[in-house]
């Protein structure tokens, strides 16, 4: 049964009153705001000049070159095609710097689109994945901001995401998978796709090649903070994890060569089978230029939380406080209905034009009376995503 929201409140006071039982941890929300009015402002505040030298300083913030706009691009807020096109005029190695991380994002959505849940599995070598645990030691000044960032933030910049993953993996043993749901319960951009990337490339699964994460890596970008720990002069991390030789695992004939593309990008042209009656919205498209939305201007939007899921998953408040926002922000241009529910139900009893999504989970709608293409930033090929090279390379 799909029960109606009103977002007629303040954010956080709809999570208490109807999201009892499906959020962890306390209320509360990220400093960046979710809305495509928000995501908007971000893009025309970008500037990646000192991109290249800078994406990867932690401490002090102000020393951070990352853009911040992973929760817009992950929703398609902002497409990679637009985010793209954004920086034309940037610096020439800033340019290259940023558009090729664009890049590990398109990869990270091929590489799941063809693969699906495998990627939930150790992909070409073989890391610790299921040691229950926690490797995160909370005594440490670095590991300590860093996780309290997380969870009071749900953004990291790349380098500490890096960081948490090997110190859970690398250095305490513990199975990536369950590092991985911790990190995407909290993260506002969280995605499987880019996750499931993060932590495989991280700790070897995908590459053979565990990072290794040290002091030597805090003291370079985020100098003091090793002076705040009370474990300076005992640093666990004093040195580098000792090198691993991982176990290669056969190669999954899906990675080299996918034999039925056309499934694996969605349709190239709008399908349409029937007169849609409402617009139907998924995490993986929220934004004002959703396909299907703008096709549609004159009808209704819906958009169904997935009652199941989040019991489920139990995902921050941040996350579902950012989605609350962005739909808020939706409601004051277009007509929206807001459910909490079961959106595979809400397609199949109502006519609705929705977007591709290339996720598994699609695969759980039927009966789609219009079906848009989703907007890639590459058109997936047929060739090898067994890394971001041979992934680039191929056609
Ligand atoms: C363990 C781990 C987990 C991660 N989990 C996620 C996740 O759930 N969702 C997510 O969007 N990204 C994830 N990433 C990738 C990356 O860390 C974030 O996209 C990036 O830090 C977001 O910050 P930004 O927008 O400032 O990035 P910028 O450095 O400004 O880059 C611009 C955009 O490029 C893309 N991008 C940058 N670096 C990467 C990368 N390494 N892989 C894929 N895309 C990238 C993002 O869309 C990002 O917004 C993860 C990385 C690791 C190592």
């Amino acid at each position: 049964m799909n029960r109606l929201l009103s977002l007629d409140a303040p954010v956080l006071e709809i999570i208490e009153r109807e999201f009892q039982g499906l959020y962890s941890g306390e209320l509360w929300l990220s400093s960046i705001k979710g809305g495509q009015t928000a995501a908007d402002h971000a893009l025309e505040a970008l500037d990646i000049t000192g991109y290249a030298n800078n994406r990867s300083e932690v401490f002090p913030k102000s020393r951070r070159g990352a853009s911040a706009l992973s929760p817009y691009i992950r929703h398609n807020l902002l497409t990679l095609p637009q985010v793209h096109r954004a920086v034309k005029t940037a610096p020439y190695k800033d340019r290259e710097k940023f558009q090729d991380e664009l890049y590990w994002q398109e990869y990270a959505r091929h590489l799941y689109a063809r693969i699906g849940t495998r990627l939930f599995e150790n992909l070409r070598f073989e890391a610790n994945a299921t040691t229950q645990g926690d490797g995160w030691n909370r005594d440490m000044q670095c590991i300590d901001e860093v996780v309290s960032e997380l969870e009071t933030d749900g953004w990291l910049v790349n380098q500490t995401r890096m960081w948490l993953a090997s110190h859970w993996t690398v250095r305490n043993d513990f199975g990536w998978q369950h590092g991985q749901e911790r990190m995407y319960r909290e993260l506002i951009d969280g995605s499987r796709a880019a996750n499931l990337l993060g932590w495989q490339w991280t700790v070897g699964a995908g590459t053979g090649k565990p990072y290794g994460f040290a002091r030597w890596q805090v003291e370079k970008r985020a100098p003091g903070l090793c002076g705040k720990c009370t474990l300076v002069n005992a640093c666990p991390i004093q040195e580098f994890p000792q090198e691993t030789v991982l176990n290669r695992l056969n190669v999954d004939a899906l990675l080299e060569r996918d034999s039925d593309p056309e499934n694996t990008s969605g349709p190239r042209v709008v399908v349409q089978l029937e007169t849609p009656k409402f617009v139907l919205l998924t995490i993986d498209s929220m934004g004002d230029n959703d396909p299907a939305l703008l096709a549609n201007p004159d009808l209704p939007a819906v958009f169904v939380f997935n009652e199941e899921a989040l019991r489920k998953l139990q995902l921050s408040s941040r996350r579902i406080g950012f989605y609350l926002q962005t739909l808020q922000d939706l409601a004051q241009r277009r007509e929206l209905q807001v459910y909490l529910g079961d959106p595979y139900k809400f397609a199949k009893d109502n006519p609705v034009a929705v977007t591709f999504a290339p996720v598994p989970s699609f695969k759980k709608f039927s009966g789609l009376a219009e079906i848009h293409p989703y907007p890639w930033l590459q058109q997936p090929h047929s060739g090898s995503v067994k890394s971001f090279s041979s992934w680039r390379k191929s056609k």
